[in-house]
């Protein structure tokens, strides 16, 4: 009996683990038959009982006529009553976007060989020529302390990105447009980040939401014919304004206002709106020359229907119409792009005309606003992320060479070491991400969960980033001036954080709310099944999701007790163990998530803390994909291959972490126990990545030129002669030839053949003692005068201090 036990068991096991659960239980119930029939039982009472629940599970998980009428028929008002309730708008921006790599890390069961055979596309050859041409040049033109100083982008610049059509890069060719693909988008935007904010922020936000994109998707005929050319040449200037004082992060409570009336324009009458708003951080909004708006529309007099309350509705308002205040400029922590209120007093415009889409589209505006969002979350602000982050890793790769303190290069000192590597690996893990999520867009998916993450945590990382360099560069990144471009990257952290979403709300509850809802296999449809009291779906939904639970939590289960060894993997990966331990996370991820939803139901979407674990945890297993998805990609370099180590150990003890979070805190404490049994049997086994790793990633941005050069590949570097990073590169080149012969010296003194002694004076030792050459003496000259501008700092007259910004 116990051998038929033991082969159900194993049975059960081994076709849960691979999804099977209908099949499982049914395996297991007849190996327990059998085994009665073949061997006979010693406690026949206890056997049969088993197999009778065996079997029943069998019946009720395969025929949905049983289960229908015995259990679905019973269950679904409860479910009703402990579904989330979701707004209108809550809900329409949950249906938004597309799901596609989340959804396989929701299911706890990722494919990875789908996910390594995912071709994203290179550059086309009219990107790479626009990025190594107009970008370029748009970076040598630009001199970013001179833009804060003016307060704006000279007018040259301005005339150039106009001219060059940075402002039409997603406007398709046949509108006059560039027609970039994401990647190249997301490519020119961190370049030019990478050398002015300012003017990354200029080109960006005609790029993203707003008139140019809004027209694209939905506009009628008309409208793309009247505004989609001008834009792309850059003769209008977009903003987008939707945010007021009223409706910050609940964009939807906005109280501006559009009441459809008819009035007599030049002895004609027209149906149009008059509208009032009072919007308010609007980027681009001082020299907008085309002003796109979300209101509420209204319809009192029911010229257009019956429903008086339309519902939010997006239109195109001309700056010249008269009502509307516009001009003054907000001072975004002093980054002098365009950022301002415009206000509109009863500003009348043609109906037909302004509302984007015309009146199909009237009461549309926030499903068109979430569509646009799913996909430009993944663009804009990651890029601006990811530009900030190369150039500290540029940054501090060289001046941690260049910079000495007790007589060694402070890239040397442990202390440091630690912060680099955070650089280093999170620039790769940020570059990964960037590189995998265009790839998705551009492949026509519109991931909206990945969206989110991506803003969030890429925003984050910059954060950190910054903050790691700032410390870093130390004295030298908090003088501000022309040479320090690293504070004006500073300037900028705050403003990646809130805009587009702040990142307190993405991260707490839109990331894992939408995911939940979305990427959830079942989830979505039993919600649906609810709402329309279709019995048949919900029973199909529930039991399904019964399923994946049962064999997820096999599969968790099995993997953390074998370390994730059961776990398939690409044979041909040297990150297989990563792959490996990454299937066992998501199954874990999917356990807990289920747990926390069924035990919590509706109130999670309060549960804020929870759900922010939750987030953690899926962004981490969406960004380790990226890594492990980059690393394949790539050539298989030593320096590649650290940073993806480095990168990858992070992500599995943030994962790791954000579940014992979410298990410390479930309320069912009883559930939270079985589920630590389950995933953590031998405790929380993962750690950040070791001193040894973060020392090898340093040590390649400090010293390996070319993994530092990949790694920053982005980045504009100016030439030799400008202070900043131009003279701390042609200073890196100078001090990293000096190497050898400060060692040689040091090897001197360290054998008694040269006295200790400062600096300059330890060279003029050593030429006299003729420990170098009068060729090396020469170049520690040169190498220690290209130190010292480098590690100058700006100072100003007080004069002109007085009306520096
Ligand atoms: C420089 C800049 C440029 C901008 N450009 C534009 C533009 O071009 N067009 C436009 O329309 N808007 C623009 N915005 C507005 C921007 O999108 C909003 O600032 C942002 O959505 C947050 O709104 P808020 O600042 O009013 O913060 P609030 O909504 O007041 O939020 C305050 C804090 O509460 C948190 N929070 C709010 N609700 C929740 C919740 N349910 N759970 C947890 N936390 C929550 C937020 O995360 C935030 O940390 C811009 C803003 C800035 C600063």
């Amino acid at each position: 009996m116990w051998i038929a036990a033991l082969v159900a068991l194993v049975l059960f096991a081994a076709l849960a683990f691979r999804g099977f659960g209908f099949l499982a239980w049914v395996a297991a119930g007849a190996a327990l038959l059998l085994g009665w029939r073949i061997g006979g039982v010693a406690h026949p009472a206890l056997f049969l009982a088993c197999t009778v629940v065996l079997i029943a599970l069998a019946a009720l998980s395969g025929v949905p006529l049983l289960r229908r009428n015995l259990v679905s028929r019973f269950v679904m008002p409860a479910f009703a009553n402990v579904l989330p309730r979701l707004g209108a708008t809550e809900r329409i921006a949950l249906e938004a976007g597309s799901v596609w790599w989340d959804g396989d890390l929701f299911g706890g069961m990722p494919d990875w060989n789908k996910l390594l055979a995912f071709r994203v596309p290179p550059l086309r050859a009219h990107e790479q020529a626009f990025l190594d041409g107009a970008v370029e040049e748009l970076c040598r033109r630009l001199d970013d302390w001179e833009v804060y100083q003016r307060r704006d982008l000279p007018p040259e610049i301005w005339e150039f990105i106009r001219r060059e059509r940075f402002l039409g890069m997603i406007i398709p060719e046949e509108h006059g447009g560039l027609g970039f693909s994401a990647l190249a988008h997301s490519r020119v935007v961190t370049r030019i980040a990478s050398r002015s904010v300012t003017a990354a922020v200029t080109v960006m936000v005609p790029n993203s939401l707003g008139p140019g994109e809004l027209l694209l998707h939905y506009g009628t005929a008309a409208q793309k014919q009247a505004w989609l050319g001008r834009l792309a040449r850059g003769e209008e200037i977009p903003c987008f304004a939707l945010t007021g004082p009223e409706a910050g992060s609940d964009a939807a409570a906005t109280q501006s206002e559009g009441v459809v009336e008819k009035r007599v324009v030049d002895g004609a009458e027209v149906l149009g709106l008059r509208l009032n708003w009072n919007k308010r951080y609007i980027t681009l909004a001082p020299v907008a020359t085309l002003i796109g708006l979300a209101f509420r529309l209204r319809d009192p007099d029911h010229l257009i229907g019956d429903v008086e309350d339309r519902g939010i509705t997006c239109a195109l308002v001309p700056r010249a119409t008269p009502g509307i205040g516009i001009g003054l400029r907000h001072d975004p922590m002093g980054v002098p792009f365009m950022n301002g209120p415009i206000t509109g007093t009863d500003v009348f415009v043609p109906l037909d005309e302004a509302v984007i889409g015309g009146r199909a589209q009237i009461g549309n505006g926030w499903r068109m606003l979430m569509e646009s969002l799913a996909a430009g979350r993944s663009i804009s602000l990651p890029a601006l992320s990811i530009g900030a982050a190369q150039l500290a890793t540029r940054i501090c790769g060289a001046y941690a060479t260049v910079r000495e303190q007790f007589d060694t290069p402070i890239g040397r000192f442990e202390g440091i070491e630690e912060p680099l590597a955070r650089i280093a690996g999170l620039t790769y893990l940020m570059t990964a991400a960037r590189n995998l999520t265009c790839g998705a867009l551009d492949a026509g998916e519109k991931p909206a969960v990945i969206g989110n993450i991506c803003k969030a945590y890429l925003t984050d990382g910059m954060r950190q980033v910054i903050t790691d360099a700032m410390d870093i560069r130390a004295g030298s990144a908090i003088q501000r001036g022309p040479r320090n471009a690293l504070a004006r990257a500073w300037d900028a952290v705050p403003i990646g954080i809130t805009v587009e979403g702040a990142n307190i709300l993405t991260r707490s509850m839109i990331v894992y709310g939408q995911g939940a809802i979305r990427c959830h296999p079942f989830v979505q449809k039993e919600i649906d099944a609810v709402a329309h009291a279709d019995l048949a779906a919900f029973d199909r939904a529930i039991f399904g999701h019964i399923n994946l639970f049962a064999t997820r939590a096999v599969r968790a289960k099995l993997l953390a007790w074998s370390g994730s060894r059961l776990a398939g993997a690409p044979e041909d990966s040297d990150l297989r163990r990563f792959h490996q331990h990454l299937s066992r996370f998501s199954a874990a991820f999917a356990i807990v998530s289920d747990t926390a939803m069924g035990t919590l139901g509706g109130s999670l979407k309060r549960r804020e803390k929870l759900s922010g674990r939750l987030a953690d945890a899926l962004a981490y297993l969406y960004l380790a994909s990226c890594v492990l998805k980059r690393y394949h990609d790539e050539p298989k370099t030593r320096p590649n291959h650290a940073l993806a180590r480095w990168s990858a150990q992070l992500c599995l003890y943030r994962i790791q972490e954000a579940l014992i979070g979410v298990l410390d805190n479930l309320p069912l404490r009883w559930a939270a126990a079985l589920l630590r049994l389950a995933i953590f049997p031998l405790g929380a086994r993962f750690r950040p990545p070791s001193d040894r790793l973060g020392a090898e990633v340093a040590r390649d941005i400090l010293e390996d030129r070319e993994a530092r050069t990949t790694l920053t590949r982005d980045v504009f570097v100016p030439p030799a002669g400008e202070p900043g990073l131009g003279a701390l590169e042609a200073a890196l080149d100078k001090a990293v030839r000096a190497i050898p012969i400060e060692t040689k010296l040091r090897d001197a003194v360290r054998a008694g053949t040269l006295d200790r002694a400062p600096g300059h004076m330890l060279d003029d030792l050593g030429l006299a003692a003729g420990v170098i050459s009068r060729a090396e003496y020469d170049l520690l000259n040169e190498a220690r005068d290209a130190r010292d501008e480098v590690i100058a700092v700006d100072a100003f007259d007080p004069e002109v201090f007085r009306h520096l910004h």
